[in-house]
């Protein structure tokens, strides 16, 4: 049976790569292993403590090997090998920078999808593809209220596409709302077109200006405050634009985002979108982490004015049981996006496409070749439904909320910023800011090196704090609990010092 023999270790003849026989057989030792590493997980340091060029230093093998090797003897050196090099991200313990949250459905999903390996550019390559990938985005779209323009079943034209991550959804809108801006005012006013952000804003939205050409004299950093929470305050921004209006530049593009990366700052979408439209400013916006959590209704809120935006995206891979890459982005009109990324080459040729009855993914996103990415979106949604994806996202920010409540009730630390989602910002407080910051960045030195648990840091407003993150699918309370636990240990340790 199947095409691998197996005589020795040393002797392998392989003559067919893909025998159904052989992947069932190997395909259920890879599943054991996976399933046993997920129940051993808590046995890892959280945050890998190898030292950089570990690998090559410590791999007997330098170079790829001649002769087959068994399945058994490669499991064995990527437990030996890889694990030690391995930041745990699905341990219980990882509260570092944003989750991302796997669960069996999303794995299988990725397994399915991977097992058809179909490339579905366009609706002819694989009819199932685009078409459930239209569907996923509109049940999505459905879970979180969002304007019927943005859906396919809106029949408006809007819609939704899933790309890599949103560092491409940024990049692909900014794109299109350049070309669009150029065909109304001419080419030539290329070098007069302005971006805006905050200082919050992710770096997804200097890599992409850097990407399409703007130079820093066409990219806004507008600053925030505390006392905005962090927030794109509406007023900053309307005297930004006011400011490029009078020296001769054109507002083009604003990303406002639900959920910041240093610290879950939501803009107020609504006024920000006001001052947009007046200035026929393209809004894009970006919620990739906590875009998810908004399908609770006591969370939608955050997005009202989500409505008056152009674009709109969140990572699946991020806090939505689904492994990366996995973006969602959604279009109230897709026109100018495709116009901007679509190329037609005659060996694309084909009649669904002349009809103009089907969506060309490939028209929607930057590359050409795109996975399968609906297949585990979907398993995911009928996996679990959306009581239970509600259920599961709503203990994570209860745990957010509980260790919250823990920092609060010891006077040494504070809360720096309220808490939004599942993101807790917190600090040892001392009245000296650079005493305060050394001290935090001590601690959580002694967290991450403990290996019991992993947590990142950021700075904001010359002010570093520690982010306490939750929402690893295999978390539960004793973990925020035990650590907590071991926060107040090291911090009494550094009081000691
Ligand atoms: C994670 C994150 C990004 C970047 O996402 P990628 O998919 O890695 O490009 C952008 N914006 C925010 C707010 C994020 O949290």
């Amino acid at each position: 049976m199947g095409s691998i023999h197996y005589e020795n270790n040393n002797n392998i003849h392989i003559t067919n790569p893909l025998d159904p026989e052989e992947f069932r057989n190997q395909a259920y030792k890879v599943v054991d292993f996976i399933a046993d590493y997920y129940k051993n997980i808590e046995q890892f340091p959280v945050l890998s403590q190898v030292h950089p060029g570990y690998l090559r230093k410590t791999l007997p093998q330098q170079s790829a090997p001649d002769d087959p090797e068994c399945l058994e003897s490669i499991l064995r050196d990527v437990d030996r090998f890889v694990v030690p090099g391995i930041s745990h991200w699905q341990s219980p313990n990882f509260f570092a920078y944003f989750p991302s949250s796997s669960s069996t459905a999303g794995l299988l999903g990725e397994m399915l999808s991977t097992g058809f390996n179909v490339v579905g550019f366009n609706w002819v390559s694989s009819p199932a593809a685009t078409e459930l990938e239209m569907l996923v985005v509109d049940w999505f779209g459905e879970m979180l209220k969002l304007p019927k323009s943005f859906l396919f079943s809106g029949g408006g034209g809007g819609g939704g596409v899933l790309q890599g991550t949103t560092c491409e959804a940024i990049l692909s809108t900014l794109v299109a709302a350049r070309d669009q801006k150029l065909k109304v005012i001419g080419r030539d006013m290329f070098s007069k077109l302005v971006v805006y952000g905050s200082d919050q804003t992710h770096m997804s939205l200097q890599k992409a200006a850097q990407v399409a050409g703007f130079g820093e004299e066409n990219f806004r950093v507008i600053k925030t405050t505390k006392s905005d929470s962090f927030g794109l305050s509406p007023t900053s921004l309307k005297m930004a634009i006011q400011s490029d209006i009078e020296k001769g530049f054109v507002p083009l593009y604003l990303c406002a985002t639900i959920g910041t990366t240093s610290t879950n700052a939501v803009d107020p979408l609504d006024s920000l979108c006001e001052i947009a439209q007046q200035n026929r400013i393209w809004v894009h916006v970006d919620a990739a982490y906590a875009g998810s959590v908004c399908i609770c209704p006591e969370f939608r809120h955050f997005l009202n004015g989500v409505e008056k935006a152009n674009s709109f995206s969140l990572n699946a891979h991020k806090w939505f049981f689904t492994a990366p890459d996995c973006c969602c982005l959604w279009l109230k009109d897709p026109s100018a996006l495709r116009s901007s990324l679509s190329v037609n080459p005659s060996y694309l040729k084909n009649k669904a496409t002349d009809s103009g009855e089907v969506v060309d993914y490939k028209d929607w996103q930057i590359t050409l070749s795109r996975r399968f990415r609906a297949m585990k979106l979907w398993v995911v949604m009928k996996s679990y439904g959306v009581a239970n994806l509600r259920m599961f996202l709503r203990s994570h920010v209860k745990m957010a909320k509980l260790f919250e409540e823990l920092v609060e009730r010891d006077e040494r630390f504070e809360v720096v910023v309220p808490r939004n989602f599942g993101l807790v910002c917190f600090r040892l407080s001392f009245s000296e800011i650079d005493k305060s910051n050394a001290m935090n960045l001590k601690l959580l030195e002694r967290i991450n090196k403990s290996g019991k648990a992993f947590m990142t840091h950021a700075m904001v407003a010359g002010m570093y704090l520690i982010r306490f993150s939750v929402g690893g699918t295999m978390t539960e309370e004793r973990h925020v609990v035990t650590t907590w636990k071991l926060v107040q240990e090291l911090a009494d340790e550094i009081y000691l010092m």
